[in-house]
């Protein structure tokens, strides 16, 4: 059996804890500021197991009776395979338009990565590769749904993580025992984890040799006892109606800080124990870096097919789409969702062998990942300057159209060159929702931070680049020619 929609919304009920709005909730899939984000990822769920989507989304698992799981947990022996992959998380994307950041196969790219290198995992810690295996395989053939926080609360950046006032503001080790370790402190931002099975902890920046408390990786499901959700404002309970608010009424995540409050987790579930070289050596000497961040290069990609679609629309809709410079401008945005699709191709076609798996190349995904935070805000931009104040000139809610008065001026104002009046009404809306709203505009800051901030995508881009190659190019022209004989002892 895949599992569905209900299976997961079925998981969720295990007494988490949710801090909003002044109290502590239990049950995502029936509060008003989680419900519906919770039924899209119940909806992804179904449409893998959908009949007609089986081969597409799943594929079976070694030795396991003919069980079938989605293809996030596949780990690619080739191209093909890399490919037939990417094809399942295009289809999963498209399901929420790139919206779900966190959709399960995030988290689950970044621990197939690190399954892929659970040697390294043995090789830093006895019993830590075995352990992180197994999880591997648990979360894999229950086809979990996993959030991750890798990230210390902002807090003071000036000081390291031991230094901040609080020695438990950042998750750390406050003790163990034979059992297992316990967890005080916090991290950010667990987006989804709300809606998720297990939250994964790790630290992906660098962890000082003398703060080797807060230098472990471990798993843990979101509902024992003492483990917080504090969450942000939810853009879902507020927005008014579906057709108000139509894609911040069903697709946000939520965010939210993820607090420990000496939270026991067992040996068997930790990955990573005291040891501030394997906690980076995690990210970057296996794939998993790059490989969580390939994940969402192809959501990206398919976010930008959406917003690009939203430009013609809306171009469509004010008659202005013949217009030469409005042409170009269609023309710039079309080439910025190409570049990223592009991309994506790209580094699947320049791939590397890691051992028996076939990974995409890291310096074409930095790359990427350096344009695309800059890319994103920029498109945003544009389609704001073709959108004039359409998305502002409209009615306040949907309720107005039962207002005969009001609906009378809707009617007389709200032509366009395609449509009719409510039509207008209705993509300006899905416009507004897509990038204007407060939870628009989240998604902004989503697509510049998610991956860490500038100096630290752009160092990546830094460490991946062929430079030896650069330079080769360089010496071999400035090995062709040399200060003339004549003028070489002036020089000295
Ligand atoms: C919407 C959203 C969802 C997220 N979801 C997740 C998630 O699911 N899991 C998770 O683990 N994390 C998540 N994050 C956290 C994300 O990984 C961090 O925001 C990111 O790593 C940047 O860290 P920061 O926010 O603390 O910014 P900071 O590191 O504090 O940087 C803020 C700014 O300060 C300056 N700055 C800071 N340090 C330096 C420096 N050393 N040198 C120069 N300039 C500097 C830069 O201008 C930088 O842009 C999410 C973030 C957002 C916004």
């Amino acid at each position: 059996m895949i599992k569905d929609g209900a299976q997961h919304l079925r998981s969720l009920d295990d007494g988490r804890s949710i801090l909003i709005n002044g109290r502590r909730e239990t049950a995502p899939a029936e509060h008003p500021a989680f419900r519906n984000v919770t039924r899209t990822a119940a909806a992804l769920y179904d449409f893998q197991a959908a009949p007609e989507n089986r081969d597409l989304m799943t594929f079976e698992v070694p030795g396991k009776g003919g069980l079938r799981v989605n293809r996030a947990w596949q780990l690619p022996r080739s191209y093909a395979e890399l490919v037939e992959r990417r094809k399942a998380l295009t289809a999963w994307a498209e399901v929420h338009c790139g919206y779900l950041g966190r959709s399960p196969d995030h988290v689950a790219s970044c621990l197939s990565a690190m399954a892929m290198g659970a040697d390294l995992f043995e090789t830093h810690g006895e019993g830590r590769g075995a352990a992180l295996k197994a999880y591997y395989d648990h979360a894999r053939d229950n086809d979990l749904y996993l959030a991750y926080v890798i990230i210390d609360p902002q807090a003071d950046r000036s000081k390291a993580t031991g230094e901040q006032k609080d020695e438990y503001l950042t998750a750390s080790i406050c003790d163990e025992d034979s059992g297992g370790i316990t967890i005080r402190g916090a991290k950010m931002l667990g987006t989804s984890a709300i809606m998720a099975n297990d939250i994964l902890i790790a630290s992906l920046r660098p962890v000082r040799e003398g703060d080797a408390k807060y230098a472990f990786t471990a798993s843990i499901p979101i509902g024992p006892k003492g483990l917080k959700l504090l969450s942000r404002r939810s853009y879902e309970q507020s927005a008014t109606s579906r057709f108000d608010y139509p894609i911040s009424s069903i697709w946000d995540e939520n965010d939210a800080i993820v607090y420990f409050d000496d939270v026991k987790i067992p040996w068997d579930r930790v990955f990573v124990h005291r040891n501030p070289k394997m906690s980076l050596a995690q990210f970057h000497d296996t794939p998993a870096h790059s490989y969580q961040n390939y994940q969402s290069m192809i959501r990206l990609a398919v976010k930008l097919r959406y917003l690009v679609g939203i430009a013609h629309r809306i171009t469509e809709t004010i008659g202005t789409t013949d217009f030469p410079q409005v042409k170009e401008t269609l023309g710039e945005l079309a080439s910025d969702a190409g570049m990223i699709d592009a991309y994506v191709h790209a580094m699947e076609a320049k791939g590397y062998q890691y051992g028996p798996y076939y990974l995409p190349d890291k310096a074409t995904l930095y790359s990427a990942q350096v344009k695309a935070q800059k890319l994103y805000p920029k498109v945003i931009e544009t389609i704001r300057e073709l959108a004039g104040g359409g998305m502002i000139m409209l009615p306040s809610c949907e309720a107005d159209f039962a207002n005969p008065e009001a609906r009378a001026i809707i009617e007389k104002t709200m032509l366009s060159a395609s449509g009719d009046p409510a039509a207008r009404v209705k993509l300006f809306k899905l416009a507004w929702d897509s990038i204007g709203s407060e939870f628009a505009s989240r998604h902004a800051q989503y697509e510049i931070f998610y991956s860490g901030a500038r100096h630290f995508v752009t160092s990546h881009a830094y460490r991946t680049y062929d430079w030896a190659s650069a330079k080769g190019l360089v010496d071999r022209v400035l090995g062709g020619y040399e200060l003339p004989a004549a003028l070489k002892g002036a020089a000295e």
